[in-house]
Formats: C-alpha cells, sequence, structure tokens
C-alpha cells in the first residue's frame, strides 16, 4: 500500500509538474464573450469559463452549485457591470468565499470602464421602475470597437495578475486588436447596403450594435428591458413597423417566439432570431464569429446581397 501511494505521488507530480498547468490563472466570466477574449489574450496561461451560456438571457443565471464551486477556484472574474449581473451574480460571490473576486480587490474586473456606454440615463432611474438598465445599456459588447476596449481591460488586468508573462499578454492582445480591424472592415462591406435600415428588437440589446453598423432601432417589443410584451403595445409596434415600412424583428434566443410571430403576420416583417453573445449557436465559437454570424443573418433579413 505505502508502495502505491508513492508510485501515486510521484505520478501526480511527474503529471502535474509545479508551474505548468497549475500556474494556469483560473477566470471566470459572467459572458462567454469575455471568457473568449480572455482566452485570445491569455493563450495557454489562463483557463476561462463563463457563468451565462451563449444562449440564455445575460441578466438571468441560475446560481447552480457547479457555478459557485467555479467562482471558489477563480483568480479573476470578469462582469459586464452596469447593473447586468445584478439579479444573481452577488449572492454567487458571497456564496463562493473567495475574497480576492470581490468588487474592489485584484479578482475582480468590470470591462464596462472605458466602453462606450449608450442610453445612460439622465434622471434618477431605479430597478422598481421597472427598467433593468438603470445605469445605461449593458449590452455594449455588441459594438467591436467596445470589444477592442474589453480586450485592452483584460491584457492590462492580466499582466497585472501575472507580470512574468507581460510580453505574452501585450503580443496576443497585438494579433487581437489586428485581426479586429480587418475582420471589421469586412463586417462593415457587408451591412453598407442597410445603411440607415430600421428595425424592431425584442429586447433592448442592440444600441451598440445598431451604431456601428448604421442601423436604427425604431422600437422595442418589451414596453421597457424586462418588461413581456403588452397587447396595446404590441398594436403600437404592429403600427410603427408598418408605417415605418421596417423589414426585421430581432429576437435574442432566450424569449418566448409567439408575440415576435404574432407581429411579423400582421406586417410581413421578418423575425430573425439574433445571437448576442458567443456560443449562441456552436458555429459562434468566438468573438469574431459572434459578428460574422450577426453580419450574416442581419444582411439576409434586410434584404440580402442583391438588394
Ligand atoms: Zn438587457
Amino acid at each position: 500500500m505505502k508502495r502505491l501511494m508513492a508510485l501515486l505521488f510521484a505520478l501526480f507530480f511527474v503529471s502535474f509538474p509545479a508551474g505548468s498547468a497549475s500556474a494556469k490563472i483560473r477566470v471566470v466570466s459572467t459572458l462567454d464573450d469575455f471568457a473568449s477574449i480572455a482566452e485570445a489574450i491569455g493563450g495557454d496561461h489562463v483557463e476561462a469559463m463563463s457563468l451565462a451560456k451563449g444562449y440564455q438571457d445575460p441578466h438571468f443565471v441560475d446560481a447552480k452549485p457547479s457555478l459557485i464551486l467555479r467562482l471558489s477556484r477563480a483568480n479573476l472574474l470578469i462582469v459586464a457591470g452596469l447593473e447586468l449581473e445584478i439579479g444573481y451574480l452577488p449572492p454567487m460571490i458571497d456564496q463562493s468565499r473567495n475574497q480576492k473576486i470581490h468588487r474592489g480587490n485584484p479578482g475582480y474586473l468590470d470591462v464596462s470602464n472605458g466602453c462606450e456606454i449608450l442610453q445612460r440615463p439622465t434622471a434618477q432611474v431605479t430597478r422598481a421602475m421597472g427598467d433593468i438598465h438603470p445605469f445605461g445599456n449593458p449590452h455594449y459588447w455588441l459594438d467591436p470597437e467596445n470589444g477592442r476596449i474589453i480586450a485592452r481591460s483584460i491584457a492590462a488586468k492580466l499582466a497585472e495578475l501575472d507580470p512574468a508573462n507581460q510580453a505574452v499578454y501585450q503580443g496576443n492582445l497585438a494579433a487581437f486588436e489586428a485581426k479586429l480591424t480587418e475582420k471589421d472592415r469586412a463586417w462593415q462591406a457587408k451591412m453598407a447596403p442597410f445603411a440607415g435600415a430600421k428595425v424592431v428588437t425584442f429586447h433592448n440589446s442592440w444600441p451598440n450594435f445598431a451604431k456601428h453598423f448604421n442601423l436604427v432601432v425604431a422600437g422595442h417589443i418589451e414596453p421597457k428591458p424586462g418588461i413581456p410584451p403588452s397587447p396595446s403595445h404590441t398594436l403600437e409596434i404592429i403600427n410603427l413597423i408598418s408605417s415605418e415600412k421596417i423589414h426585421a424583428i430581432l429576437v435574442e434566443p432566450y424569449f418566448d417566439l409567439k408575440t415576435p410571430k404574432f407581429i411579423a403576420g400582421k406586417t410581413g416583417a421578418t423575425v430573425v432570431i439574433a445571437y448576442p453573445s458567443v456560443g449562441g449557436t456552436p458555429e459562434i465559437k468566438d468573438y469574431f464569429t459572434l459578428f460574422d454570424v450577426l453580419t450574416d443573418s442581419l444582411g439576409k433579413a434586410l434584404g440580402g446581397p442583391s438588394q
């Protein structure tokens, strides 16, 4: 038995020599989008996972014990902030008993800092008024230029936590930014024929995306973010789509299609399932393919390349 233990002990240290696998920075992000960017910047030095999956509503996550365990082991927590995660994250952080990832500590990174945040309220808004975007629109990662800022914040944070590999993070950031610039040229070219086109969206997830790609969000099926459609508001949207000759209704994959389909039936507009995050479908495997798929599906709904 003693010999077996010694053997197992030896095997353990051969398989996991100090400073390799065990030295990875364990990143937990609330969104797959941030995990994807963290992987691009951190390469082999990070191990990233997210709490919300790309096909789930990012405002609501089930606090599963497996996720709390991941938080308890995390070196870095990356959040969207602006209260996107207020409905689930604070109790999960408490339950993780991991001081490192508490707000204000080095293992907590709010990537909204430095990003262009739209729809910041001018008067005081509270969630009691039914609005789940009280500090401005929290879906800002849907502008590739904000993705660039997020990548820079993550690179700086990884270098702070792991200064020995600072040059690696800087190099990966440069490669990420170069690819983003190149890809964005192609995305912009694909969307250029639809400049100024109006769309209706289910949730108010798309102001940054619309601004970047010159679309106009004319209305939302939700009367307010987080408030389900009502008959009177649905009628207003039907009238809006008809009078403005709007072609596309964008619906995030986690909403019921009943109202969007009803509106489409009354107006002839097309319902587009618009995936706002990495992992929404298997083909959206990183931050770049997210925009590949979004620009493809929107281009199709707004008239295709022939228009
Ligand atoms: Zn929202």
